[in-house]
């Protein structure tokens, strides 16, 4: 229905009548290929910062032809505000209103990247300032974006620069069609841990993925995308979903594991299947998940309980064992929601679940780092799967529309593609993420 929608206020006769009748023309978004290139135009980078010469001849290295000044006629594919450097508001005006002029030069699918830094509470006022109104500006930048265009950040938190791993890992996400349903979001690059990949189309080659609740939806993407980043794949679902799971199995040649990820022993059948078939156990995702909706005034002990066991119980104790067995640089990536951010009616059990994973995504971060790993989440937001089907037509109609830019809910792929990134040894440096994937549908934050 989404996609007819689209096909028809885009094209043709349907289009003309869609723009006279003023319907909202959700855009269609820039998504990665393995052969698409990373921007879709030259990239204008505006603002002085220690090492952006040395970024420029960065992004020179891949491929893309870069501007330090505005022509003011050329198509633009990306925009880099580089402002980590500012230390009073009244500093921010002449960037961003170059920024602003340049905008009417973005082509479809373009992205516009903030790099500061954090603001802190030991800042000194001013400098805690303008930091923070970058955040501000640059969310309502986001709003602002048309042709599926997007604004995103990076933060760099002290002893980090433009040009650690987790820096240009986050440009290089942020730039490509992999953030397509990214938008409005800052990534915090932590540390100068990390890696980038010797081959970009690549990033996972040699690794050994375990993917639970893969039999479907989101987490069946996520394991096609994991195995076409080079991967070794293990997908988990539970044994009433064998014949789906061995479908998607075949699909990317991944084995298959039955199991219930409440089940006492879960994470020790995932460590035997996964080190025992393939020799290690490199990256978890933890997906598997369910919803059981009711007000709370309604609710049950069998629904509060059951969300609680499977999306946030399996996962502490599983995270707990694969801990005690100290997997050198696990990388673990866990699906929290918007929900768990900002709360939903009717579902007070789920945002337990998932403010849940938020909570210990956070904590965890410096236990994983201790035996060289990292530990992450994503939180998508209306994204188009069997679960979400389920939604009455006319809200899902409206949950679509509201987003203010991209006016779409998003793909299981969109979710995917930042999990892959997240679990990936160039988001090393970005341990302890909550990544919001969800085109920017949450009003205020
Ligand atoms: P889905 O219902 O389509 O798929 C979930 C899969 O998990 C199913 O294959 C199911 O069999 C499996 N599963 C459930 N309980 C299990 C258990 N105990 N052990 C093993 N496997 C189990 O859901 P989806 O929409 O693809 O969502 C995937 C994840 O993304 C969930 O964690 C969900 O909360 C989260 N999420 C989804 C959305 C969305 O819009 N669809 C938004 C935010 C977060």
């Amino acid at each position: 229905m989404a996609d007819k929608y689209m096909e028809l206020v885009n094209t043709g006769m349907t289009k003309k009548l869609a723009k006279l009748l003023g319907l909202p023309r959700p855009p269609r978004l820039r998504r990665y290929g393995e052969t698409t290139p990373l921007l879709p135009g030259p990239v204008l980078v505006l603002g002085s910062s220690a090492r952006a010469q040395e970024l420029s001849d960065t992004l020179v290295s891949w491929d893309l032809d870069v501007r330090r000044h505005d022509a003011g006629d050329a198509k633009l594919g990306g925009l880099v505000l580089l402002l980590d450097e500012l230390t009073h508001p009244e500093q921010l005006s002449a960037l961003m209103l170059a920024a602003g002029a340049a905008l009417r030069q973005l082509v479809p699918g373009a992205r516009v990247v903030s790099i500061s830094r954090p603001a802190l509470d030991t800042d000194a006022p001013a400098l805690a300032a303008v930091r923070q109104g970058i955040d501000g500006a640059m969310r309502s930048l986001g709003r602002e974006m048309r042709g599926g265009a997007t604004a995103n950040g990076i933060l760099l938190n002290e002893g980090t620069d433009l040009l650690s791993p987790g820096t240009l890992g986050a440009l290089r996400f942020f730039f490509s069609g992999r953030s397509a349903y990214v938008d409005g979001q800052f990534l915090t690059v932590r540390t100068t841990e990390g890696a980038l990949p010797q081959d970009f189309r690549k990033p996972l080659a040699g690794k050994v993925a375990v993917v639970t609740g893969a039999a479907r939806g989101i987490g069946a993407s996520i394991a096609r995308t994991l195995a076409r980043d080079g991967a070794q794949l293990v997908v988990v679902d539970m044994p009433a979903a064998g014949e789906a799971l061995a479908a998607v199995a075949n699909q990317i040649g991944a084995t298959t594991l039955q199991l219930d990820v409440t089940a006492k022993d879960a994470a020790q059948q995932i460590m035997d299947h996964a080190i025992g078939r393939h020799g290690s156990l490199d990256i978890v995702v933890h997906n598997a998940g369910i919803t059981r909706d009711k007000l709370l005034a309604n609710m049950d002990a069998a629904r509060w309980d059951s969300v609680i066991a499977v999306n946030i119980a399996s996962q502490l104790r599983m995270n707990e064992v694969f801990l005690a067995a100290k997997l050198p640089g696990l990388r673990v990536v866990s699906l929290a929601s918007t929900s768990g951010i900002a709360g939903n009616r009717g579902q007070t059990n789920y945002a337990a679940s998932k403010g849940g994973v938020i909570g210990m995504v956070r904590s965890s971060a410096k236990l994983f780092a201790e035996q060289g790993g990292s530990i992450a989440a994503v939180a998508p937001g209306f994204i188009e799967t069997e679960m979400t089907a389920k939604i009455p037509l006319g809200t899902r109609t409206v949950a679509r529309m509201v987003l203010p830019s991209l006016m779409q809910g998003g793909l299981p792929q969109d979710v995917a593609e930042a999990i892959s990134f997240l679990g990936s040894d160039a988001a090393a440096g970005l341990n302890g993420q909550v990544l919001r994937v969800c085109g920017q549908s949450l009003v205020g934050a």
